[in-house]
């Protein structure tokens, strides 16, 4: 199968080409499908087998194909949460590269330890359709203000990258901050190259009914 008969949209896969991506990784192959019916998913994924577009990928045609007359949204669409600043950027830059190459102007941002409450809140003017941050920074933003708990409402997609390390680097209390103000309808989307007790227990905290991904 290639990524055509994935049901990704056109402007997606016009993306797809112009990285020369060939065929979809066996990831890809499984999750799109499920992520674009909306289901949670939890997949065993470690960097290299292609997860960053895995998720990436049916996030962006999710959020695409959302009605533009519909107006501004209170706050981001899509958070991908992730354990460093070097893969937050890593994360956006891709994100940004394919919807330069989509031709329609949503807006990515990245939230780090290293911007100042200024530069935050400069970032989240918009507001972006898509963040990228760390547990802390996006549990910080709520509470100095920056992001207002209730701008979480049109939150649609939430992504933990590397949950196995977003636990190992001690972001578990920023997670349990920031679970209670996921909206019910938030699909979520969990990656891990391992699965532990600690996986498990986020899975529960943050995911609904998730169809489990095994590689
Ligand atoms: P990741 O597992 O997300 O860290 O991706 C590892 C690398 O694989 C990145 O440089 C991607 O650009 C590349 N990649 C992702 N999907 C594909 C694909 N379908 N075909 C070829 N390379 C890919």
């Amino acid at each position: 199968l290639g990524f055509e008969e994935l049901g990704l949209e056109a402007r997606i896969l016009r993306a797809v080409s112009k990285l020369k991506l060939e065929k979809p990784t066996p990831i890809q192959l499984k999750a799109i499908p499920l992520i674009l019916q909306g289901k949670d998913v939890v997949a065993r994924a470690k960097t290299g087998s292609g997860k960053t577009l895995a998720y990436i990928l049916p996030l962006l045609h999710k959020l695409l194909a959302d009605d533009p007359s519909a107006g501004t949204s209170a706050g981001p669409r899509a958070v991908v949460l992730v354990p460093t600043r070097e893969l937050c950027q890593q994360v956006h830059d891709v994100v940004a590269k394919l919807l330069e190459y989509c031709g329609r102007s949503l807006k990515v941002v990245q939230l780090t330890s290293s911007l100042s409450v200024a530069s935050l809140r400069a970032a989240l003017v918009g507001p972006p359709e898509i963040v990228v941050t760390t547990p802390a920074s996006l549990a910080s933003c709520l509470s100095n203000k920056t992001l207002s708990p209730a701008s979480l409402v049109s939150l649609s997609v939430l992504v933990l990258d590397e949950a196995d390390l977003l636990l190992s680097y001690g972001y578990e209390e920023d997670l349990k901050t920031l679970a209670p103000h996921i909206p019910r309808s938030c699909q979520c989307l969990l990656m891990s190259a391992t699965s532990s007790e600690d996986v498990e227990k986020l899975k529960k905290l943050v995911l609904h009914n998730p169809v489990t991904l095994k590689l």
